[in-house]
Formats: C-alpha cells, structure tokens, sequence
C-alpha cells in the first residue's frame, strides 16, 4: 500500500531539489509532510506550494546538525500529524576538491551535515517509530559512497558512512517494526549538476546505461517504494538509481 491515510512523513533538505521531489511524492500518495530545511524562507514557500496542491504540509526549519532542532522537527510532525510513518535524511551539501588542497574544516563539515545529520534523524525519529511499532526510515547516500568520486574524499566517506548507519540502525530496529533503508543515487538533474560545463554532463552521460541523467521524481519513486509498505519485508537495504552507471 502506498497511501499514507494522513500520516506524517518528515524530509530534511526539502526546500529544493531532490527533497522537494520526495515530499511531493509522498504528499501526492497521501501523507501528510513536513518540509524541512536550514533555510526558513524556501522551506515556507515549498510548503505553501504543497497546500496550495491542496496537500497537508507544514515547514519547520531545522539544521539537520543541530541535535535539539532534530528532536523538535520530529516532535513536530508527531505533534501535527499525530505520528511519523517516513522519515527521509536528504539534506546535504559539497564542498569539494582534491585532498591535497581540502582543509579539515571541509572535511569535517560535509561529514557532519551528511553523515551526523542523518544519524541524528534516523536516531530521532527511531526513538518514535519504536513507541509507534512502525516506521520506514530513508538515508539519501550516493554512488559516489559506493565508487569514491574524484575531489570528493569528504562526500564520498560521508556517503559511505551512511550505508553502515543503516544497515547498522536496521538491524537495531527491526524488532519493533522500524525499517531503514538507503538510496544511491547516481546523477540526478539538480543545482549541483546543473553548474558542471557541458563536456563533463556529455562524458557522464556516455556512462550511463539508460542513457539519460536522473530526474528528482526517479529518486522520489524509489524513496516512496522505501517509505511505503510496498516494501514491507525489505531492510537494510540500498536501491541504486543510477541509470545502470558502476552497477
Ligand atoms: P540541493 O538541491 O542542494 O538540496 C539540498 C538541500 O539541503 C538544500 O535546500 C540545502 O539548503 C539543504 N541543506 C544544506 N545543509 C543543510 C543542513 N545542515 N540542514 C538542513 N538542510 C540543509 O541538493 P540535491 O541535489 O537535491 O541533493 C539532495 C541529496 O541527494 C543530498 O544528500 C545529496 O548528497 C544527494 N545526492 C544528490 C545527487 C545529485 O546528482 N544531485 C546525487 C547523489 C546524491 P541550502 O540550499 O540553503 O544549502
């Protein structure tokens, strides 16, 4: 079943984006979202774009590093919706470059938003799911966490990382109910490929299977696949939506 009958769901980074992409699809099979992200003002406007769909969503921002803010925003989906069916850790940032020429800082503050972010989401809302007996939590890694890409030493480890909480979180929850589960995915049409030079996008695209570059909703499918009971006997898992590149 992928009808969330009004449950909440919660996405962070979902001002824009691939985020954006998840909430509406999960608003558009019936739960109910919060629209979260560090900036206050597209989180308000994404939101409003939801109701004005005539969907149930409400923004609360939220630094996906900032522990007190993680346990808010989930408080704050319980607290409107009544509960919290989906929980997607989405938020993220780049900073790249060799590692000869990354600073720590660079390091440190891509493995905090990625990695710290998404442990601090799937503990929270695990800490409901498991009073609730239910519960799909949702990680955004990369193929990039899978291949190691060139200039992303700090994004690629965040990624990576990312894959060992799930499984890890997966196996601890899987008794009560909650199941976590990861998206990898490959090039998908945002800002952060929009800003590559053409020739890079043509070399990349010679590299994927189906031919094309991934679209938001292509990623949304698969994350309400996870977030759904479609997928109620599968955890710890990770979906690839990469168009078939470094299968
Ligand atoms: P995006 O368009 O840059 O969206 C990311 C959102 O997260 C932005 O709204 C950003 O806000 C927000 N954000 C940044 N730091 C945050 C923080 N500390 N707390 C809360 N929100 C924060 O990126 P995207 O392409 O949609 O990527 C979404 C996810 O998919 C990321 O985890 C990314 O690593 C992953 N991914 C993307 C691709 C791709 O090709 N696009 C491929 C593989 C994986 P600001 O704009 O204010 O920074």
């Amino acid at each position: 079943m992928s009808n969330f009958e009004g449950g909440g769901a919660v996405v962070t980074g979902s001002a824009r984006g691939i985020g954006l992409a998840i909430a509406t699809v999960l608003a558009r099979h019936g739960a109910s979202v919060v629209i979260s992200d560090i900036d206050a003002d597209a989180a308000g406007e994404a939101a409003a774009g939801l109701v004005a769909e005539g969907h149930r969503a409400i923004a609360v921002p939220c630094d996906v590093t900032d522990e007190a803010a993680v346990t808010a925003l989930v408080d704050a989906c319980r607290e409107s919706f009544g509960s919290i069916e989906v929980m997607v850790n989405n938020a993220g940032i780049t900073r790249d470059s060799t590692m000869a020429k990354m600073s720590l800082d660079d390091f440190r503050t891509v493995v905090d938003v990625h990695l710290t972010g998404a442990w601090l989401g799937t503990r929270a809302a695990g800490r409901v799911m498991r009073e609730q007996r239910r519960g799909a939590i949702v990680n955004i890694s990369s193929i990039s966490g899978k291949v190691g890409n060139f200039g992303q030493t700090n994004y690629s480890a965040a990624k990576a990382g990312i894959i060992g909480l799930t499984k890890a979180a997966a196996r601890e929850m899987a008794k009560y109910g909650v199941r976590v589960n990861a998206i990898q995915p490959g090039p998908i049409r945002t800002a952060m490929t929009a800003a590559m030079p053409p020739e890079v996008l043509d070399r990349m695209l010679e590299s994927i299977p189906l031919g094309r570059i991934g679209e938001p909703e292509d990623v949304a499918n698969a994350a309400l696949f996870l977030g759904s009971d479609l997928s109620g006997f599968i955890t710890g898992t990770v979906i690839e939506v990469a168009g078939g590149r470094n299968m």
